[in-house]
């Protein structure tokens, strides 16, 4: 692609060269320096890589862009483009070179602090069950039309999103739904970007420090950039801070939230709970009038699924194929069921600190099972402070804890079983548990001593798909290693 075409909507100077350059790849990385290439220079928080552009020249990169000036005879022969800020030349330039495919797509942005990655399950699951090709990125990778790979960001760098749009797009997609962190939105990295819908989960003080956001209000605005760069924006109006966050929002606004005044509102939940279904049940009122079933369970998941419900009904999809995404949404690891027994409910969970932990029991408790029981670890080489507090609860939370490996990397289970031993007489002295340093026999004896109406829930690895003993990883799939014991046993 000639230099030129590569920068259309982007303001720049040209500061040395010519415009008429073949441009064969963007890159951002000067490892990656080779002929035909242009290497956008950016000022980073650990570097600034205008240092590396005299040896990308060096290295037979064609063409520069630059946030500020740099030594021009070291890097002759190469053109020199200067523009304001690099970062969002780079996502306009990426969109250019994938030929903007995000245009050619229905976009979905979801955002919050919390949520996000389930309620984006949620709407993928109603979009298809309206037969829609959905494309996904977000925390647990980027999945479309039965591929998967993992990321390392929740919102990609611009120039992968672009390719990844791509992708997406080849692969036959008429539908891209990604989560968009503040720090996506603040990084440029969706700049070019226009959402067809913008989804508002819920926002409380996270992400603030070093390297992050200086200040809530700081944090709550760059979430709110959504707002200015989608067609609808669909919001939860219950959030104290939904207010505030679409100052200056420039979208068409449709509301959700158990408030009269939503236009999607939640009645009353129910919770049920059968060998293979632990989710809510309520009734949707305001523009529709639906009932709804979603197999995860708390109160979140109303929120969750009112979003999914709201957006599958921006994009005018039949209720029925709303109600069978809603009611059949499973997110991998987050209260995943595994349906092996009719006798008792169980479930695997990422949960694998005290916060989380606290929340998840306290979900299930709501659920009054029979026992409450964990199945849990921690991991080693990690923070003493964890296996304290996962301990505590558990003591205090659980019917009856398993106590068992996670991933114990250089030490040794004995040690970390005693420090949550330490937590677990604080929680609660009189609490009930057997220690099973090996995780598989652990997972046997929670089958094996099972009670009738037990809710097991077996955390910390979550999606995992291994063990990591002294550096090792060997394959660990706890929902198929259960789905085989029952198997095995002949489990009905
Ligand atoms: P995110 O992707 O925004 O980090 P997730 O969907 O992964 O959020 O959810 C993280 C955890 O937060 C869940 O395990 C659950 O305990 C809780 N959670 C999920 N949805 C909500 C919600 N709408 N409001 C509050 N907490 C939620």
């Amino acid at each position: 692609m000639k230099l030129e075409q590569l920068l259309e909507g982007v303001s720049y100077t040209l500061v040395q060269g010519s415009l008429e350059l073949d441009i064969e790849d963007i890159i951002y990385d000067s490892r990656k320096a080779a002929p035909g290439r242009l290497f956008v220079c950016i000022v980073g928080t650990q570097r600034d890589s205008h240092d590396y552009a005299a040896q990308c020249v060096a290295d037979g990169v064609t063409a520069l862009v630059v946030q500020h000036d740099i030594d021009l005879s070291t890097v002759p022969g190469a053109a020199v483009l200067k523009v304001e800020s690099s970062r969002y030349a780079l996502a306009l330039m990426s969109g250019n070179l994938f030929g903007n495919p995000s245009r050619r797509m229905t976009m979905i942005g979801v955002t919050g602090t919390k949520g996000k990655t389930t309620t984006t399950h949620m709407i993928k699951s109603v979009l298809e069950a309206a037969g829609r090709k959905v494309g996904m990125i977000g925390t647990n990778g980027i999945y479309f039309l039965g591929h998967h790979q993992e990321t390392a960001n929740t919102t990609p760098e611009s120039y992968e999103l672009q390719k990844t749009f791509r992708e997406f797009l080849d692969a036959g997609c008429d539908t891209a739904l990604m989560e968009v962190s503040s720090q996506g939105l603040m990084m440029d990295r969706v700049a070019g970007i226009h959402y067809d819908i913008g989804v508002f989960t819920n926002l409380s003080p996270d992400h603030i420090g070093p390297g992050e956001h200086k200040t809530f209000e700081e944090y709550r605005s760059w979430k709110g950039q959504l707002f200015k760069r989608c067609t609808t924006g669909v919001v939860n109006i219950d959030d104290e801070n939904t207010e505030a966050l679409l100052e200056g929002h420039t979208c068409k606004l449709v509301t959700y939230g158990c408030s009269e005044k939503a236009d999607y509102r939640a009645g009353t939940y129910q919770l049920l709970r059968t060998h293979d279904f632990l989710g809510v049940r309520f009734h949707v009122s305001g523009k529709d009038d639906m009932d709804v079933k979603v197999n995860m369970p708390g109160e979140f998941s109303v929120y969750n699924a009112l979003a999914a419900l709201t957006v599958g009904k921006v994009l005018g999809l039949p209720d029925e194929a709303i109600h069978e995404g809603l009611g059949r949404c499973v997110v991998k690891g987050r209260v995943e069921l595994v349906p092996i027994s009719r006798k008792f409910t169980i479930l695997l969970d990422y949960a694998h600190n005290e916060v989380s932990t606290e929340s998840l029991l306290t979900t299930l408790r709501a659920y009054e099972p029979h026992r409450l029981v964990v199945v849990f670890g921690c991991g080693g080489n990690r923070s003493k402070l964890r296996r304290y507090g996962m301990g505590e609860i558990c003591a205090r939370m659980a019917d009856f804890s398993i106590l068992t490996e996670d991933n114990n990397r250089f030490e040794k289970v004995e040690d970390i079983l005693a420090d949550i031993r330490v937590g677990m007489n604080k929680g609660n002295p009189d609490a009930k548990f057997v220690e099973i340093p090996d995780r598989l026999d652990a997972l046997h004896y929670a089958v094996d001593h099972a009670q009738e109406g037990d809710l097991i829930a077996v955390i910390g690895k979550g999606h995992e798909t291994y063990r990591d003993r002294e550096g090792v990883k060997t394959p660990f799939l706890e929902r198929e290693l259960l789905e085989e014991y029952a198997r095995q046993i002949g489990l009905e």
